[in-house]
């Protein structure tokens, strides 16, 4: 079926999908939306970009048809407070012909608007926190659902949300309940989870777990120390063609200075998201950002999960994430649907190992570029090289545990020297 109509959907949802002008459904639209319809339990293995959220909302939209009063039919658990928000938006502009309402359950912000917003409401959408929380004080009701979600599972897992899962999944009744999972991956615990919460479910898999879109050019920088990345981050931005670029770090701390760094010297506007910012920080920067008014946006992995913005043209990493996980999620911020992007990655010496592995799993080489000529490259200062070294000496270790490393070798040999000449 390669057109919504095809799939008997009503009037309200087929003008609402030309509103957002979903010409056609995706590959895993194509997959889920009819096996939905049918009423089977579903497991669908994909990564934000592919449409999956519309998978799910569209026949669930379907099939809730229009409101029935008071209590919620519906139950969709998303891992972060973006998630709530984005999968909320996406369900008012496809039910929007319809009278249906969904609420967004999460923490980090007041409860009382919350609790009120759920007066009504045919779907709650919300962190596992939040909604176990509001169920426990009773201010929401959970025995009348009968359409389940769990999205992004793998990265709930991460997060250690299991047990809250678990519990909402003792609660709600499973009798004649349909239940749905969407994951980017299939760990053993998220296996371990539909087990648990499917029955006789339809696997749909999108090609292999790792398979990054066609539509993604992927290019590394190897740079030899932090300075040059620094200076070949400033060279991009101020010369390339950056529609709207999303830079990414591992740890906060980095992602705030490099932050003012980008505010003072190439663009203002600049916005940041990560873990420790507030929840209207990081709603705003992701408005400003969306909206446009922000091109270049700085996060750290968890804060942006799931996070959907369209026509991002370029996903820079400033370092190299620890897995290809993280990798393929970070340039998935990229070239999402029918659009296309290019995903850039600056690799330190000690980086080259992780980066190695991510091209292993997702089974291609990364392209790799020389550095501009306009780039100043300068000395890399000892105490970094020899952070270099001494990440480099434990990575061959962890490879062969017999490795000895040179690094520690020479610390060995000369402990009083080397104290000597930093007197
Ligand atoms: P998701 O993978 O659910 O995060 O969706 C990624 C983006 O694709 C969202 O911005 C959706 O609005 C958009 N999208 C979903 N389905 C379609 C479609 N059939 N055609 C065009 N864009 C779509």
């Amino acid at each position: 079926m390669s057109r919504f109509i095809d799939f008997k959907l009503n009037k309200q949802i087929i003008n609402a999908l030309d509103d957002l002008e979903f010409a056609k459904p995706t590959p895993i639209q194509k997959e889920v939306i009819p096996k939905v319809l049918a009423g089977n339990d579903v497991i669908g293995i994909a990564q934000t970009g592919t449409g999956k959220t519309a998978a799910f909302l569209i026949p669930i939209v379907r099939k809730l048809n229009y409101s029935q009063g008071e209590k919620p039919r519906c139950l969709i658990i998303v891992p972060t407070r973006e998630l709530s928000i984005q999968v909320q938006e996406h369900f008012q502009n496809i039910a929007k012909y319809t009278d249906l309402k969904i609420v967004a359950l999460y923490g980090g912000s007041g409860k009382s608007k919350q609790i009120e917003g759920l007066n009504g409401a045919d779907v709650i959408v919300g962190t596992p926190g939040r909604v176990l929380e509001l169920y426990t004080e009773r201010h929401l009701y959970l025995k009348s659902i009968q359409y389940m979600v769990i999205d992004e599972a793998d990265m709930m897992l991460d997060m250690g949300f299991l047990p809250q899962v678990n519990r909402l999944l003792e609660i709600i009744p499973s009798k004649k309940r349909q239940n749905l999972l969407f994951s980017a991956t299939m760990s053993p615990n998220a296996k371990k989870l539909t087990e648990d919460f499917l029955e006789y479910p339809f696997i749909v898999r999108l090609d292999s777990d790792n398979k990054i879109p066609v539509k993604i050019d992927q290019i590394v920088y190897y740079t030899s120390n932090f300075k040059t990345k620094v200076n070949l981050l400033e060279s991009l931005l101020t010369k390339k063609d950056f529609e709207k670029v999303v830079i990414f770090l591992r740890i906060k701390g980095d992602a705030n200075n490099l932050f003012k760094f980008i505010q003072r010297k190439i663009d203002s506007e600049a916005a940041i998201i990560h873990g420790n910012k507030e929840q209207n920080t990081r709603l705003n920067a992701i408005k400003k950002f969306k909206e446009g008014s922000s091109k270049i946006l700085i996060a750290t992995d968890i804060a942006s999960r799931g996070m959907d913005v369209d026509h991002v043209s370029h996903v820079i990493n400033f370092d190299v994430p620890s897995n290809a996980d993280k990798y393929v999620h970070r340039i998935g911020r990229t070239g999402r649907v029918f659009s296309v992007g290019q995903a850039i990655t600056f690799c330190n010496p000690a980086e080259k190992y992780f980066l190695k592995k991510i091209e292993d799993q997702i089974n291609s080489k990364i392209k790799a570029l020389p550095i501009p000529s306009d780039v100043d490259i300068p000395e890399t200062p000892l105490e970094e090289k020899k952070n270099y070294d001494r990440l480099i000496d434990f990575q061959k270790q962890k490879e062969n545990p017999d490795y000895k490393g040179a690094f520690h070798k020479k610390k060995k040999k000369s402990p009083k020297n080397s104290k000597k000449k930093f007197k």
